[in-house]
C-alpha cells in the first residue's frame, strides 16, 4: 500500500510514541481529530496500526511482518523477471565464457535451431569443462549443458514464492521464465530469467514499501 505523506507522519508518530490516542496524534500534527479520522481508519484497516479502546493506537510489528511476507510471496514472476541471456547450443564453450563475462550473469540459456530452450549452462559447468580441456573453442556448449527435459522452468503467472521454492529445492541459482511453444510437450520459448538476486531485490522493495 502506498501511504500519503500525512499517513506516513502518523505512522512515524505512533511508532515513536505509541500507544497514543487519536487526539494526541491530532495535536502533534496541529490538526483536528475529525480531519485525521479517515487516515487513521485507512491505516487501521490496512493493518499498519492497531487500536485499543482507552489505550490508543500502536504498531503491531508481528502483523506487519506477516503482511510483508504475504505481499512478497504473492508477487508474480512476470512483474520481476529480467531479460534472459541466451546462446546458440552450437556455440563454443569459449564463446559462452566470454558472453558470461560480457553480460555479467551467472547462467546462460542455450537455444536450439528453432529458438526454443535446449539447455542451461552455469558457471560451474563452464569451469568443469575448462579443467583439462585445451580446445574450448572446438567444444560446443551442447555437450556440457544441462538439457531438456531436466531443466527446471517457471511460468510468468507463478509467484516469487514458487520461484524461491524451485531454486532452493533444486539447488540452482536461476530459472528460465518460459512460455509453452506450439503444443509440443516440453518445448518452451524463453521470455525471461529469475535469479536469487531477483528474489532478494524484490524482498527489499516490498519491505521498503511496507515499513514495519
Ligand atoms: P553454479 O554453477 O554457480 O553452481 P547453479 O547452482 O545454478 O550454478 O548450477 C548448478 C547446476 O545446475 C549446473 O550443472 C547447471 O547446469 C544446473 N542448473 C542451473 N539452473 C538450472 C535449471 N533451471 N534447471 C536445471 N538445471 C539447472
Amino acid at each position: 500500500m502506498k501511504l500519503s505523506k500525512r499517513q506516513e507522519e502518523i505512522l512515524e508518530i505512533v511508532k515513536q510514541e505509541g500507544p497514543i490516542t487519536g487526539k494526541q496524534i491530532a495535536d502533534k500534527l496541529s490538526l483536528t481529530r475529525a480531519t485525521l479520522r479517515p487516515d487513521l481508519a485507512i491505516l487501521t484497516m490496512a493493518g499498519s496500526l492497531d487500536a485499543r479502546p482507552r489505550v490508543g493506537y500502536f504498531v503491531n510489528e508481528e502483523r506487519q511482518m506477516k503482511m510483508q511476507a504475504a505481499e512478497f510471496t504473492s508477487q508474480q514472476v512476470k512483474d520481476y523477471k529480467a531479460h534472459p541471456i541466451v546462446i546458440q547450443k552450437s556455440a563454443s564453450v569459449y564463446d559462452a565464457i566470454v558472453q558470461l563475462f560480457l553480460e555479467d550473469v551467472g547462467t546462460l540459456y542455450a537455444l536450439d535451431e528453432e529458438g526454443l530452450l535446449a539447455g542451461v549452462i552455469s558457471r560451474k559447468d563452464l569451469l568443469r569443462a575448462a579443467i583439462g580441456n585445451k580446445n574450448l573453442e572446438g567444444l560446443p556448449v551442447s555437450v556440457i549443458m544441462t538439457r531438456m527435459p531436466n531443466i527446471v522452468t517457471i511460468f510468468p503467472e507463478e509467484t516469487l514464492f514458487d520461484a524461491a521454492n524451485k531454486m532452493i529445492n533444486n539447488q540452482i541459482d536461476s530459472l528460465p521464465v518460459v512460455q509453452k511453444a506450439d503444443n509440443v510437450e516440453n518445448t518452451y520459448k524463453v521470455i525471461g530469467r529469475i535469479t536469487k538476486t531477483t528474489i532478494a531485490r524484490a524482498y527489499l522493495e516490498i519491505a521498503e514499501m511496507n515499513p514495519v
